[in-house]
């Protein structure tokens, strides 16, 4: 079973709990307005692999996992090639390797979904919009396939957590605080909620590709509103969950 990589980054500490090795596959159905890897987009320009070479690469880094580290397979967006990461994550769990899925809930049909999510022992899901018109503008995806997504790995008892990257004028609002909250009120599976700040170090990678930017007059967030929008969240979830 060959698939398509971007990449690797050997020692991450930001997808998923502990040590992980990441693996950026190639290929994305979206077009995140604010999308920082726009070279991941088409599938065809990544390096095949098979799943038992990325495994082997994967392993070289265990002593490092410790005992919450693992394999994160990020992208582009992974559920393209679902069989694919089947393959990898069943490989890593008969290794003993801790398996993350990072993904928007977009890409995959029934048949290989179900597969994939019984060697997924953990999934970060970005819900990048609270509505549906918001989340088609500025993803081409859709809000509803993200929510029937979450509902699928709560009903299958999976463990997530939510990510969302604040983009000033676009999802740093009280109402989208509002939405989420209300999202998730009923998510039991739901262990934590990220809020990544929206960055512009991808410009490079745009022009090198010739493709404009959408937001290159949009200011960064910074970490201190990140944090405080974060705090304000967790305050809207938590009495929204206790009115439930
Ligand atoms: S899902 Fe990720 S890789 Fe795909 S366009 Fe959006 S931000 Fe970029």
């Amino acid at each position: 079973m060959n698939g398509f990589v971007h990449s690797f980054e050997s020692l991450g500490t930001l997808d998923g709990p502990g040590v992980r090795c990441v693996v950026f596959l190639q290929g994305c159905p979206l077009r995140c307005v604010y999308c920082h890897n726009p070279d991941t987009w088409d599938k065809t320009k990544g390096t095949v692999f098979s799943a038992e070479e990325v495994v082997r690469r994967v392993s070289r880094y265990r002593a490092y996992f410790g005992e919450f580290g693992g394999i994160t397979v990020s992208g582009g967006e992974p559920l393209l090639q679902a069989e694919f990461v089947t393959k990898i994550f069943r490989l890593c769990r008969e290794a003993g390797i801790h398996t993350v899925l990072d993904t928007s809930g977009h890409g995959a049909n029934a048949a290989n979904l179900m597969p994939l999510l019984q060697e997924t022992d953990m999934v970060l899901l970005d819900v990048k919009m609270t509505t549906e018109q918001d989340y088609a503008e500025k993803t081409g995806g859709s809000l509803r396939q993200a929510m029937d997504f979450l509902s699928l790995l709560e009903r299958q008892r999976i463990p997530v957590w939510i990510r969302q990257v604040v983009v000033p004028g676009i999802t740093d609002s009280q109402e989208n605080l509002f939405r989420l909250a209300d999202l998730l009120a009923d998510k039991e599976c739901v262990q934590k909620v990220e809020f990544l700040p929206f960055r512009k170090l991808c410009k490079e990678k745009y022009d090198q590709l010739q493709i404009p930017f959408p937001l290159d007059r949009v200011p960064e967030t910074t970490d201190a509103f990140c944090e405080e929008y974060s705090n304000r969240f967790y305050e809207l979830w938590a009495s929204k969950k206790k009115k439930r």
